[in-house]
């Protein structure tokens, strides 16, 4: 039977396991070096069931505890899957679970990968299924080893911290952020701008990072004028609502969506509706508010309709979609 762990995203501690149908509780103390008075010490229960790939999260403490962008509720549980992403409490402290196979027991089962349905719903291209596969654990013989595979891997969410990291994927830095493409860019031109400081995503910001912030969309606006066709395309710049990658980034994108890479409805609506949170928009919130307010329902905007952002057509499918995008953006 496969194994649980519990991964920090921020990789504040070693992964956690989580043993088959025990219940295991955590919260403020140094096993998850959480010193947040907000974060009960006893804030959630986990209850592995490593044959169904599952683990139930069930809300002790007061304050709330998020799967993905919704409350448990106190005394309330929920399941959560590999692919999920847990935040202890305030959507803070992000956690994912990870089953691997028990590599004690010699098993023959494969770990658990997130099927391909999993990974469209977190928004992942799947044109990287293929990669995934290489990317997989070698089984090893002990528990600690088991552990250490298990850091090295490196959950597909985490991908960003990896890109951010290598120089061929880098097209500027500076010693606050790095600009790197797009690996699966959804338009003619579209860079990321991360920080090198370690911030999960837009829930983690606070005022203090407001200086931070305006850095990022200066250097995305020193992109865009820096661009061979700025004076033909339009850009924006913004955050994705509820994004699928750790690490916080500011997408730098041209409004023409001209990309093999955009392949669905979720693609689409991420990049043209309210689930892109503007830049500016986002740096008034955290100088009045201190932090980035996500509106509830913001993830039900993914299935909208298409329709076309330049003249808001509404358009059937996604080839119809492109072949219209051609009268907007010719080639
Ligand atoms: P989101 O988390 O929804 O804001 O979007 C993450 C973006 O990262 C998407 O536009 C992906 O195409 C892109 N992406 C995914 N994996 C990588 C990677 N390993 N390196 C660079 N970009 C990536
Ligand atoms: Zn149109």
């Amino acid at each position: 039977m496969p194994i649980c762990w519990l991964i920090s995203e921020e990789n504040n501690h070693k992964p956690i396991r989580l043993p088959h149908q025990q219940t295991v509780v955590l919260g403020r103390g140094p096993e998850t070096t959480i010193k947040d008075k907000k974060c009960s010490r006893q804030q959630v229960e986990l209850k592995a069931e490593c044959n169904k790939g599952y683990v139930k999260v069930k809300q002790l403490g007061v304050n709330p505890t998020y799967v993905d962008s919704v409350v448990v509720a106190k005394d309330n549980e929920v399941k959560m899957k590999a692919g999920q992403r847990l935040h202890i409490v305030n959507q803070l402290y992000p956690y994912t679970v990870q089953f691997k196979e028990d590599p004690t027991h010699g098993g023959t089962k494969r770990p658990r990968e997130l099927s391909s349905e999993d990974r469209e719903s977190r928004g992942e291209d799947l044109s990287v299924k293929a990669a995934k596969q290489k990317e997989k654990v070698s089984v090893s013989v002990s528990l600690g080893e088991a552990t250490k595979n298990i850091e090295s891997l490196g959950h597909w969410s985490q991908g960003l911290k990896t890109s951010m990291q290598d120089p061929k994927m880098q097209v500027y830095k500076d010693d606050k952020v790095v600009v790197i493409k797009d690996k699966y860019p959804k338009a003619r031109y579209h860079w990321l701008v991360l920080p090198w400081q370690t911030i999960s995503s837009l829930k983690a910001l606070s005022e203090e990072h407001c200086h931070l912030v305006k850095h990022m969309q200066q250097v995305a606006d020193q992109m865009v004028r820096q661009c061979p066709d700025a004076g033909l395309l339009r850009f924006r710049t913004g955050y994705h609502a509820i994004p699928s990658m750790s690490h916080v980034h500011l997408h730098v994108i041209s409004q023409d969506f001209d990309s093999p890479c955009l392949k669905n409805k979720k693609h689409w609506n991420s990049f043209t509706t309210d689930y892109f949170m503007e830049s500016h928009d986002v740096i008034q919130m955290l100088e009045k508010n201190g932090r980035v307010n996500v509106k509830e329902g913001t993830s039900e905007l993914l299935k909208l309709p298409l329709r076309c952002h330049m003249c808001r057509k509404d358009i059937p499918t996604i080839p119809a979609l492109k072949e219209h995008l051609k009268s907007h953006f010719p080639s």
